[in-house]
């Protein structure tokens, strides 16, 4: 039988009980005939500074990359001061990913402003905007260097195309065809967006069924809201793609369902999009929605594709049913009461 080892970062705040959660779902899925995983649970976060003094063990990026795959709760960064460890940049690093994945999608039962959205927005996460060069001109000018790099806009754009195709077959196999958006604003950023472009354009060529296309920045953000059906895959560098993914997630269901992935050639890890809530910590009310359909995320990436489907198929009914919900979809549901519907929805399916 298959069998895959699973890296745990919990993290802070309620990612120890979405992470809880999400293997609860993992469990059930191999007792229903479907692959099955051991769970190596590694700290790392604020909790994990305050404990040792580094936000990042050694030891836990090691098991990292041990593991097939690494599923992430939520992790405090912010109250994590300078020095302490950067647990998400050294994921980042020591994993060597470049980009990140983020669907958004409207869902059957969940209110949202557009039914229309079915996107996904591949973003570079090393450089660009966020390279964290900084520095002080004077006392009253400072600088930010946006670095962009041919290898990491290729890799990044490999990973548009690779998704536009795979979305193609799996979402609509008989028509239209996929199509990547590459975002810029080459107008004033004529020698990184040019290069970004350039990357963009020869990756295209390898791919003549998935039709290219570009669009500036502010008016791709314009676009999404007013006519969301139109996107499909949108291809940014890091900033950029920040803002246009939380966009996204605006427009579909809302931070308690959005998933995310982090992509490498070697390794990937997963995890919701939502930060560590303390406003509900330890209440037992986060929407574990999120954290499960990343790790759908994590088997479709691991060739289990049968079995994300069955999840995200589980999740989907729960909601489409709407009888039982968390706080933040307007019920009064627990995550251990959602958890239980999501995994009768799924033995239904199997
Ligand atoms: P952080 O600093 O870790 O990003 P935050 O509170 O600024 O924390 P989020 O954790 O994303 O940002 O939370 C934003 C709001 O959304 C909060 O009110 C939080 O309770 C709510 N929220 C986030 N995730 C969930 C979830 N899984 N279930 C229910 N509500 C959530």
């Amino acid at each position: 039988m298959t069998s895959f080892s699973i890296c745990v970062l919990p993290g802070d705040g309620i990612g120890p009980e979405v992470t809880d959660c999400a293997r609860r779902v993992l469990d059930a899925l191999a007792l229903a005939g479907g692959p099955s995983f051991t769970y190596q649970v590694q700290p790392a976060g604020h909790g994990t500074f305050l404990a040792d003094g580094y936000a990042m063990p050694e030891s836990s990026l090691a098991a990292a990359k041990a593991a097939d795959a690494v599923l992430l709760g939520a992790m405090d960064v912010a109250q994590i001061p300078p020095g302490g460890g950067d647990p998400l940049g050294d994921m980042r690093k020591g994993l060597e990913v470049g980009a990140s994945i983020r669907p958004s999608r409207a869902i059957a039962g969940v209110a949202s402003p557009s039914a229309d959205i079915d996107c996904v927005v591949v973003r570079e996460v090393t450089e660009g905007l966020y390279s964290r060069i900084e520095y002080m001109v004077d006392d009253n000018a400072a600088c930010a260097v946006r670095v962009i790099t041919r290898e990491a806009s290729t890799k990044t754009a490999r990973l548009a195309f690779e998704t536009a195709t795979a979305r193609q077959r799996r979402l609509n196999p008989a028509h239209k065809k996929g199509r990547v958006t590459a975002v810029h604003k080459i107008g004033v950023l004529k020698l990184t967006d040019g290069l970004f472009l350039e990357a963009a354009r020869t990756v295209a060529a390898d791919y003549p069924d998935i039709e290219f296309e570009t669009r500036n920045i502010d008016a791709c953000a314009m676009e999404m809201i007013r006519e969301p059906a139109h996107f499909d895959v949108i291809l940014a560098t890091n900033a950029f793609g920040d803002i246009l993914s939380d966009i996204g997630a605006g427009l579909a269901a809302g931070l308690g369902l959005a998933a995310s992935g982090c992509i490498g050639d070697r390794w990937a890890y997963f995890e919701p999009v939502h930060g560590t809530a303390p406003d509900i910590t330890g209440k037992g009310v986060a929407n574990p929605c999120a954290t499960v359909l990343s790790a759908a995320m994590m088997l479709r990436h691991l060739g289990q594709p049968d079995s994300a489907d069955a999840i995200e198929g589980a999740v989907e009914d729960v909601l489409a049913t709407g009888v039982i919900r968390t706080g933040d979809l307007g019920g009064n549901a627990t995550s251990a009461q959602m958890t239980d519907a999501i995994i009768a929805a799924l033995e239904a399916r199997l």
